[in-house]
């Protein structure tokens, strides 16, 4: 049957099947034109060329089978609760004849019940009719109250419309969509299992993909270069699409599941090396701006060398290498530096900072909150200005005349360094001279403030810190078009630290371990939840552990409290104070997550620590473990717990390995969630999937840095560039791109 021509970017509603009420659904999934359909893949596939027969079915295997509903209705069970019960008979041709002992034997034989509980909605709408005929799928087992029936409890299911089944003659276009013929889309072959979109069912879906692919046959333009394409031996882009939304006969099952069909693969690859060409792009333009080249003369070398307060580690010196290389190439940097908890991110970036200070430009470090830009600040100041450079801090917390006079100073060109928060951003502060910029702990920033700070200065150049390791598969993406060092080393003298897991039972264990040890002169931290990033920070079970610990628990120690609330100069004095000592336990809140650094303070007790993330805990656990004294972290646990929080503790207790932990909470939490808050910058990929193809995002990104790079003519990578301009926005979601 002739359908009529589309083009991928006709609208969805001109296909056949969709009215106005299903154009809307689709729209709500971002499906406005036939591409966009085209790339809404199957997540699983059904093998229905082996459909079980009834009799062959044993419990406990996963199995598809045929059946035509015998009966089916709500149930009450004695408890008073609702089962939806059907009983159904083997529809398949494989049932086979009918044996010769016995009839009713042999009709058991053939009967499957299926059950699902509390469905009162099967009931109410109407869903099965007896007669119908229908695929279930699901787990076999025994029927412990039917005699020797086997059952599948919830299972899946498709109910088969007659037309279905009956062959409609020959399909006028042989060969199209994997050469399937429409009336077979359902039965009979490995089938596409779809998401619903809403009332649009799998089955739906099946058949407006079949008729999609169909419209557009033969006139699927080609999204990689042609030069790409045929090295890497990928499916012609329409194939790919075809074969996996309608896949042959000949493609096992156990690999469309896992992803890795020849079809499967090339749209994967297509996905990420659009990203990945896209980000190229990006790097090309900034490489190809001109920056500010920096000199290293020998006294520059020198002023660079002095203010070490230690011997730096090999990781630190070879990023500091990479990071001056860049400084003193022609183009603006842009890198990213990734390193664990307590490696020592900060002292490269301060000699990053020396380096442009003494060629006679200005640098801006950026951090995400008061408390860490203060730290940074008086670390800063501590180490420089015994030397003679001049640093100050912009926070919102000073005073408008402070605020003004400080913008005065940065305007002239009079201060060299200068550390602060978003007010850094503010459309007031200009930099006469700004020749670095450094962002601390960037995954708290969006990326766009990244630019906003950029644009400071003609083309400053760009170092990005992160607070923890950031997944490989997840830095490709986001972090794209920035280059990368990575400081994988600790400094030396660090002892391990010791993480147990305790529940309320424990707690008074707990407090007499941060007694001995407060006692023997160390420093304990108790660290307090608060759901971060709400505008309503509920203190008072911060503030009431506090006033409880300080009257009661610890009547002997001087105790503090540090909150976000607090006023500036409050936070800096209440700092201070714990790291000389005179504080000897601080209740903070997650406000110690970043920076905070006293190496005297041995113990961190984590309360409810169930609810905080992995990333934050971790981070929270570096505050500890920075002296050569032992440390010990106590994750106090409330119960009962989500298996994904035993998961996050146990992964505390087993490592204090950054790169580790990260990986696993990109699993745990996904890459939408990995940076706890949405971050503009991750790409919507629509089949790629960033943790089961990673091997397959390194390739790609490969290939796309080899083409932006190295394209076989200039013609063919603007043709390409064209095309991944107009398409990235709808696809990607992403706004900027070069
Ligand atoms: P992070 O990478 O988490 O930002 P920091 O830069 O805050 O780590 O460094 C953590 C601590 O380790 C600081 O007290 C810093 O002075 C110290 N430190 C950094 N590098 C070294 C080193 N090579 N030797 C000894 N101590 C170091
Ligand atoms: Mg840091």
């Amino acid at each position: 049957m002739p359908t009529s021509k589309l083009t991928l970017s006709s609208e969805v509603k001109y296909l056949k099947g969709v009215g106005p009420m299903r154009a809307e659904l689709m729209a709500a999934r971002g499906i406005r034109t036939v591409e966009d359909l085209l790339y809404y893949t199957p997540f699983r596939y059904e093998d229905r060329t082996r459909v079980t027969a009834v009799r062959d079915l044993v419990a406990g295997q996963m199995a598809t089978v045929f059946a035509e509903v015998l009966t089916c209705g709500l149930m009450r069970t004695r408890g008073g609760k609702f089962i939806y019960d059907l009983a159904a008979r083997d529809a398949s041709d494989s049932a086979g004849p009918a044996p010769t002992t016995g009839l009713s034997g042999a009709i058991r034989r053939k009967m499957i019940r299926c059950k699902w509980f509390n469905a009162v909605y099967l009931e109410k709408k109407k869903i099965f009719r007896p007669g119908q005929r229908v695929f279930f799928y699901g787990r076999v087992e025994a029927d412990r109250f039917g005699v020797g029936n086997l059952q599948i409890i919830q299972p899946q299911y498709e109910i088969v419309q007659e037309a279905d089944l009956e062959p409609k003659g020959e399909s006028s276009e042989s060969g199209t969509p994997g050469s399937v013929t429409e009336a077979s889309l359902q039965v009979g072959r490995i089938v596409p299992i779809y998401e619903a979109i809403g009332a649009l069912s799998t089955r739906v879906l099946r058949r407006l993909l079949w008729t999609a692919l169909a419209s557009v046959e033969g006139q699927v333009a080609e999204c990689l270069p042609e030069s790409v394409r045929r090295r890497n031996k990928l499916m012609p882009r329409g194939e790919a699409l075809a074969r996996t939304h309608f896949p042959g006969r000949d493609q096992p099952l156990e690999t469309l599941a896992r992803f890795r069909t020849p079809g499967q693969v090339s749209l994967i690859f297509e996905e990420f090396f659009n990203v990945g060409a896209g980000l190229a792009l990006k790097r090309r333009k900034t490489r190809s701006v001109e920056g500010i080249p920096f000199r290293v003369t020998p006294s520059v070398r020198q002023a660079i060398k002095r203010i070490l307060p230690f011997h730096p580690t090999a990781a630190q010196k070879r990023a500091l290498k990479e990071i001056v290389d860049d400084l003193c190439a022609p183009h603006p940097m842009n890198r990213l530096l990734q390193g664990d908890v307590g490696s020592g991110k900060t002292i490269v970036a301060i000699q990053a900072a020396i380096l442009a200070i003494e060629n006679g430009y200005q640098v801006a470090l950026m951090a995400p909150t008061e408390i860490l830009a203060m730290q940074h600040y008086l670390y800063i100041k501590h180490l420089l200005e015994p030397l003679g450079y001049e640093v100050d801090v912009l926070i919102s917390a000073r005073s408008p005349s402070e605020k003004a006079a400080l913008k005065r100073r940065i305007a002239q060109g009079a201060l060299p360094l200068v550390v602060g928060t978003h007010a850094l951003i503010e459309p007031d502060v200009k930099f006469a001279r700004l020749g670095l910029v450094v962002v601390d702990e960037q995954h708290r920033f969006g990326v766009l403030e990244r630019y906003e700070l950029m644009r400071k200065g003609p083309t400053p150049h760009v170092l990005v810190m992160t607070a923890t390791p950031i997944p490989r598969t997840l830095a490709l993406t986001v972090y794209g078009d920035l280059d990368f060092s990575v400081i994988n080393e600790l400094p030396p003298n660090r002892s391990p630290i010791e993480t147990k897991l305790l529940g309320e039972p424990d707690r008074t264990h707990a407090f007499e371990f941060i007694r001995a040890k407060v006692k023997a002169g160390e420093q304990a931290f108790v660290v307090y939840p608060l759901i971060e990033e709400s505008e309503k920070l509920d203190l008072r079970p911060a503030v009431r552990m506090y006033e409880h610990l300080s009257a009661n628990v610890f009547p002997e120690f001087r105790v503090g409290l540090l909150h976000g609330r607090l006023p500036s100069d409050e936070k800096e004095r209440v700092m201070q104070e714990f790291k000389q000592g005179t504080l000897q336990v601080l209740v903070a809140t997650t406000v110690v997550e970043v920076g905070v650094d006293v190496p005297n303070a041995t113990v961190m007790l984590i309360e409810h620590a169930e609810r905080f993330g992995l990333a934050p805990l971790h981070q929270l656990r570096g505050r500890i473990g920075r002296g050569r004294a032992r440390s010990t972290c106590l994750l106090l646990a409330a119960e009962p717990r989500t298996e994904v929080a035993d998961e996050r503790l146990r992964t505390m207790t087993e490592t204090t390995d950054g790169f580790r932990i990260a990986e696993i909470d990109l699993k745990l939490r996904g890459p939408g969630e990995f940076f706890g808050t949405r971050q503009a910058g991750i790409p919507a990929f629509r089949i790629a999937n960033l943790l089961r193809d990673q091997e397959i995002q390194e390739w790609a990104k490969r290939e796309a840095n080899e083409f932006v790079e190295h394209p076989p003519s200039p013609q063919e990578l603007e043709a390409f560039a064209q095309l991944l301009r107009q398409s990235w926005p709808q696809r990607y979601r992403l706004a900027r791109v070069g």
